[in-house]
């Protein structure tokens, strides 16, 4: 591949090899932002990570389980625009590029400030709702989208209602009896609505009133109490798989409110111009005529990974969000790689992934993509010895994306970052616990080298701008040692990089030679 010594071929070999062994390589994994580092760009490295992780989940239209999208943003050289970038791993991409067009407008509307912030949200609320009615009706298991997902499973209002009502809930210390009575009113509230979205005969021929009912529901469960839910649950002599599934879901679907929420803060912030121009692009690589009718796939995170290689002079965001957790080998490519985050991953192998290697990039970068290939190689073969002398209990986790990160404020997170980062070297955990059901997954600060751009960009909003790129101070911590389950241990291991280092002007092969001779290495042992 790219000239080096590895083929497709055996690549694809050694990945099948390693299914047969182990479907499941890595537990569920969060990948921890790196500190703020770049001068150049007005957005932050959290509220980046915060927009394309909300589109990224507003991009989800439907509840194809195969189909994933990912999303980019990429903020333009002059600070005053950004590109929604968009792939799939299957399908058609029009529909929802249409969708998130208008999605942009409106978002250009509030970098106006023409309109109350009140205004603003309703307006993209309304949108919202728009794009994402089916998934939305998918995940309150309504009539109106009955799918083999949804087929025989009550409504989720429905189960939601009837559990904190149910005989065993009770009040006690924790679950005040007045907290109760109010989550009671509001799943009263709820199921209230949901009953009047299923006595309506035909959604299509009421789609005005169909949008304001789920709209409301939305609503409602954002105001949702889930502390008081999950205590009432707890107590409850309810079945457990009720017990993680109606926060879990009741979150999901508030989340199309807090988004909304986030994009308009994050639209309308004066300190932060970049909404007034919001462009949308989609991005497929096609597969080679010989590879037509083959079942492999390029898996949406790859493609958008891809397009900067192909397009080495454009900005390069600094993560690529799906609308579920990367696979183990997206991630562990993007490991490898080094240029962008991925918020997290599911840690399961999918053995139809491969890499775009008839994609025509540049030369220059060759050498870098056969050397990644290479170790990407290098990490299968290794864990594919580890996992033939294994046996392995399989849980699989749940792919879907999990509820976001508790907001802190970027400085903060820079600082913490970078407390952690200058002190330690050996980290069981760090301090950040993640919001939802993530009792399963660990955290993990993986010592990425921070994103980079290789090339000189052709039209800097400065002639004299000298374009920087600061390595981040998570690339110093030395080893990182995270269980990610009981008998498993992950060892990281990163050279340092040197600190307040700047590369000028991008020459793509001294960016790489900065970045790349003490790029961390993946052991991962099996006890
Ligand atoms: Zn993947």
């Amino acid at each position: 591949m790219w000239g080096g010594a590895i083929t497709r071929l055996q690549l694809q070999q050694t990945i099948s090899r390693l299914r047969k062994l182990d479907e499941l390589p890595e537990g569920p994994r969060e990948n921890l932002a790196v500190p703020e580092g770049d001068q150049t760009r007005r957005l932050s490295i959290s509220r980046e990570k915060e927009i394309a992780s909300n589109l990224a989940f507003l991009s989800a239209t439907t509840d194809e389980s195969l189909k994933v999208m990912a999303v980019c943003v990429e903020e333009h050289y002059n600070s005053e625009g950004i590109t929604i970038r968009i792939a799939s791993n299957t399908g058609d991409l029009s529909a929802v590029i249409q969708e998130f067009m208008t999605l942009a407008k409106i978002l250009e509307q509030a970098a106006r400030r023409e309109n109350s912030k009140a205004e603003d949200i309703e307006t993209l609320f309304r949108q919202v709702v728009v794009l994402d009615l089916y998934r939305i009706l998918s995940r309150l298991r309504s009539r109106h989208r009955k799918t083999w997902k949804t087929a025989g499973r009550p409504a989720l209002i429905t189960q939601l209602h009837e559990a904190i009502n149910d005989k065993s809930v009770k009040a006690r210390s924790g679950l005040t009896k007045s907290s109760l009575e109010a989550g009671r009113d509001r799943a009263r509230a709820l199921h209230a609505l949901f009953t009047k979205l299923e006595s309506m005969s035909d959604l299509h021929a009421e789609t005005g009133e169909a949008h304001e009912v789920v709209g409301e529901i939305i609503k409602q469960a954002h105001e949702f109490p889930l502390v008081t839910l999950g205590a009432a649950l707890q107590s409850s002599m309810l079945e457990p798989t009720s017990k993680q599934y109606l926060p879990e879901a009741i979150g999901k679907l508030a989340r199309y409110y807090s988004a909304t929420f986030e994009l308009v803060c994050a639209a309308r912030d004066r300190t932060c111009r970049v909404f007034q121009n919001v462009q949308v692009e989609p991005f497929q690589i096609q597969m080679p005529a010989s590879l037509q009718k083959s079942p492999w796939k390029v898996h949406a995170e790859i493609q958008l990974l891809f397009f900067y290689e192909f397009h080495p002079r454009y900005q390069r965001p600094r993560f690529i969000c799906s609308s579920k957790s990367a696979c183990y080998l997206c991630n562990l490519f993007f490991f490898l790689h080094g240029g962008f985050h991925v918020p997290r991953t599911h840690g399961r192998l999918y053995d139809k992934w491969t890499l775009p290697d008839w994609l025509d990039v540049p030369v220059e970068r060759h050498g870098e993509l056969s050397r990644i290939a290479t170790r990407l190689k290098a990490t299968l073969d290794d864990k594919v010895r580890r996992a033939s002398k294994s046996q392995k209990q399989y849980h699989f986790p749940n792919e879907s994306v999990l509820l976001p990160l508790a907001h802190w404020p970027s400085s903060s997170l820079s600082r913490n970052l970078s407390a952690q980062a200058s002190t330690s070297t050996v980290q069981r955990r760090p301090p950040f616990v993640q919001e939802g059901d993530l009792s399963a997954s660990l955290c993990t600060e993986m010592p990425l080298t921070p994103p980079r751009t290789p090339l000189e960009p052709p039209h800097a909003g400065n002639s004299d701008t000298e374009t920087r790129v600061a390595l981040g101070e998570a690339a110093l911590t030395d080893v990182q040692m995270t269980p990610t389950r009981e008998g498993a241990t992950d060892i990281f291991t990163a050279g340092s990089a040197a600190k307040d280092s700047k590369i000028t002007g991008y020459p793509s092969e001294k960016t790489s030679q900065m970045a790349l001779p003490n790029r961390p290495t993946l052991f991962v042992v099996w006890h």
